[in-house]
């Protein structure tokens, strides 16, 4: 018997509305079933936000410094549980636990940094134009925050969205994947263990375009963050902008990795492996185009070949794996589709290109690591992302060439730069259009003290991480204290 899960609205676990379950299965043995889940829908999102509303009203007058208390505990929480947590997230989403144990340290870098903005939430004090007058500026919570999380991530990104929300003073209804829902529910736990009011918090499990649509779609949810594919993303934009909603938006990629004649070649073999197939590929900082100069390019990519060939399917739960599962059906037929797209646009398939089998294969969604040569700047392989364990290689003359490549798609999240040139370097720094540049390192390592986010139709501007977050979770009030005991009329009175 399987066990079946419940939602955490006002204050309690409770079924949904429906009655209804979905099945949640470990995608490296489709035999291995998890659990059931809530298939929730509008009249669930209706209770979580009521309740939401009432733990926003006492939660929003709780100072600062103690809610940032309830965030240190969530950490330490983590902290203990981070070997058990990376073992179910590994077994319901299939990264390797080095991965998934990576993805809870930064669930638990993000609780601490957190704890100590509940001390500085700075705001502004400057000085009035007028005598005996003060001005300044500081943060209000905005009101019930809507999360929205994709699988590859299945704690680190919803502790990015929640951990801010609710030291700013907001109250949360969090929507986790619907891929990962044990991860969200072990979240809740913990936040509820750390001492997050009842109603402060609410978890309505489900699939998107039922409960995450009556999530964006609720006009008492006054802010959304959503981090999933740039088409859903689009669709959560439109009612958002309808309804007048702020909105942080966190979308695909198309990132590339680019390796000049001068870099250190193995340094880039190491980064390259990591960035492309690092979590199957499923990651929106996967390194899915690399970018070589003619003088290396043939070297490179021959020992590439061989060192991909050699990478180790496998469950990630067990010792020696390189690469997990993939996450589900539909995932590996978009990268089949993706596959035949390259082959027929002419570009040449080195390695992979198909569903993997063999011992410990055949019962999971596996995918062999692929390696398209040959690609063109413009080709479809080139332009979309994949979201899957496939690299697309370009020839280029020189950096120029290779920053222009870069640039021409229309996702912007991160860029890597190998080179030894340290001119090259900083030039880069300001030429590539991404969110994130990292030099000498691949496509993906982004610190949970830094901002996160991209540009183009990666982001709409907002970032996650680091200290930016905080002005995406709360609103800027000013506040004027005349004390002169008269009438003093800006820019008149004075001028
Ligand atoms: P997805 O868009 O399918 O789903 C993301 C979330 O949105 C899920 O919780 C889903 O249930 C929900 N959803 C689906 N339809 C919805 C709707 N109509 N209204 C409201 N919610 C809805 O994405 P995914 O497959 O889970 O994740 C992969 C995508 O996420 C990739 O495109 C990847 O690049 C992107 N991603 C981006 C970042 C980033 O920070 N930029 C990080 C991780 C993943």
């Amino acid at each position: 018997m399987s066990k079946t899960f419940k939602n955490f609205i006002g204050g309690q676990w409770v079924a949904p509305a429906s009655g209804e379950y979905f099945e949640n299965r470990n995608p490296a043995d489709h035999a291995d079933l998890i659990g059931q889940f809530p298939r929730s829908d509008a009249r669930d999102v209706q209770q979580a936000v009521e309740s939401a509303r009432r733990g926003f009203a006492q939660w929003r007058r709780t100072p600062a410094p103690a809610r940032g208390d309830v965030m240190r505990r969530a950490g330490d929480l983590l902290v203990k549980r981070k070997d058990e947590i990376a073992d179910l997230m590994t077994r319901e989403m299939g990264k390797p636990l080095t991965e998934t144990r990576g993805d809870v340290q930064e669930g638990i870098d993000t609780a601490y940094y957190a704890a100590t903005e509940g001390r500085r939430l700075f705001g502004h004090t400057v000085p009035s134009e007028l005598r005996n007058k003060w001005a300044m500026s500081f943060r209000r919570p905005i009101g019930v925050a809507g999360i929205i999380t994709p699988f590859n991530f299945p704690l680190a990104i919803p502790t990015w969205k929640i951990f801010p929300a609710l030291l700013c003073g907001n109250a949360v209804v969090f929507k986790p994947a619907e891929d990962v829902p044990h991860t969200g529910h072990v979240f809740a736990e913990i936040l509820l263990e750390a001492g997050v009011p009842p109603e402060v918090l609410q978890l309505v499990h489900g699939v998107g375009e039922q409960a995450g649509k009556a999530i964006v779609e609720h006009p008492d949810v006054a802010l959304v963050s959503f981090t999933g594919s740039t088409e859903t993303g689009k669709l959560v934009g439109e009612t958002c902008g309808r309804m007048h909603k702020r909105l942080s938006l966190e979308m695909g990629g198309k990132n590339a990795m680019l390796v000049m004649d001068d870099a250190d070649l193995d340094l880039a073999l190491d980064g390259v492996l990591w960035g492309a197939f690092g979590t199957t590929g499923q990651r929106c900082t996967a390194t899915s185009r690399l970018v070589l100069q003619k003088g290396i390019h043939d070297r490179f990519l021959s020992t590439l070949v061989d060192r991909v060939k050699k990478l180790k399917l496998g469950d990630g739960r067990k010792a020696g794996t390189d690469v997990g599962p993939m996450i589900n059906e539909a995932a590996i037929r978009k990268t089949e589709h993706y596959v035949d797209v390259g082959q027929s646009e002419g570009a040449d398939l080195l390695c992979g290109g198909r569903r993997a089998t063999g011992k410990g294969l055949d019962d999971g969604w596996f995918f062999e690591p692929t390696i398209f040569a040959r690609v063109r700047a413009g080709m479809r392989i080139e332009q979309e992302e994949i979201f899957g364990p496939v690299l697309s290689v370009v020839r280029v003359d020189d950096a120029d060439e290779a920053f222009a490549v870069n640039n021409d798609v229309k996702y912007g999240l991160s860029s890597s730069l190998y080179t030894r040139d340290v001119n090259l370097a900083f030039r880069a720094l300001n030429e590539l259009d991404n969110g994130i540049t990292y030099v000498n390192a691949p496509t993906i390592g982004a610190e949970a003290h830094l901002p996160f986010g991209g540009v183009k139709q990666t982001g709409n501007g907002h970032r996650e991480g680091g200290w930016e977050v905080y002005d995406f979770y709360s609103e800027t009030k000013v506040g004027y204290v005349d004390f002169s005991g008269a009438l003093q009329r800006a820019q008149i009175d004075n001028y």
